[in-house]
Parts: C-alpha cells; sequence; structure tokens
C-alpha cells in the first residue's frame, strides 16, 4: 500500500498566503461618507451575549475587532459592502445595514 505524500495532498493557494486578501484589498479606493455610516451595530451591549461573534471572523475587510470588555468595536471606512456580517448576526439581528448614499463607497479597481 503506497504512503500518502504532501504531494497528494489538495492545494489550498489562498490559505497558504494569508496576505493575499490584504494585497487585493488595497487595490480598491473608497469614497468614505464621513457623515453617515451605512453600517452600525444596534445595541453594543446585545454583543456581551453573542458566544460566536461571528462578524469579528467573517468580514473580509476587517471592520470588527473585538473590544477589551467583550463588546465589539466597528468602523465602517473600510467595508466591501459584501453582506456578510448582515447575514452572520441572525440570532440577534444586532447590525443595522445599508448600502452608502450614492457616490460613497468602495469603488473596486476590477470589477
Ligand atoms: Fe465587513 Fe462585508 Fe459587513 Fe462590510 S458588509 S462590514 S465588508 S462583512
Amino acid at each position: 500500500m503506497a504512503i500518502a505524500t504532501e504531494r497528494d495532498l489538495p492545494r489550498r493557494a489562498s490559505i497558504l498566503d494569508p496576505a493575499a486578501i490584504e494585497r487585493k484589498l488595497s487595490l480598491n479606493t473608497y469614497n468614505v461618507d464621513a457623515s453617515r455610516a451605512h453600517i452600525r451595530i444596534i445595541d453594543h451591549d446585545v454583543c456581551l451575549q453573542c458566544q460566536r461573534q461571528q462578524c469579528i471572523n467573517c468580514c473580509p475587510a476587517n471592520c470588527y475587532a473585538p473590544a477589551d470588555d467583550g463588546r465589539v468595536i466597528f468602523s465602517y471606512e473600510g467595508c466591501v459592502e459584501c453582506g456578510t456580517c448582515r447575514i452572520v448576526c441572525h440570532v440577534f439581528d444586532n447590525i443595522e445595514w445599508t448600502y452608502p448614499r450614492g457616490g460613497f463607497g468602495i469603488q473596486y479597481q476590477f470589477g
């Protein structure tokens, strides 16, 4: 019986290069609407009840970060408008989500 080697395993190139997402995000430009956040956490105290806090793990732009007190810190400026946080917060429904006003938000460089 042949022994499997590393060559036999499926390739996971995107995981082997964790900086790839940052490089791709850096190609985009943003016109940030300083007068209106298009996404907000409705009640920061509700985040204390949420054990998984999947917004932190799932946001591709790292807009969510854990706070020292167990709450979640959010900044909308780097948002890529994917909608992931709106979906993963389905248990507590604690994210108010809209698109930025016309002319604001992310401007993708390659579609
Ligand atoms: Fe992050 Fe996407 Fe939510 Fe924007 S819409 S904050 S990029 S998960």
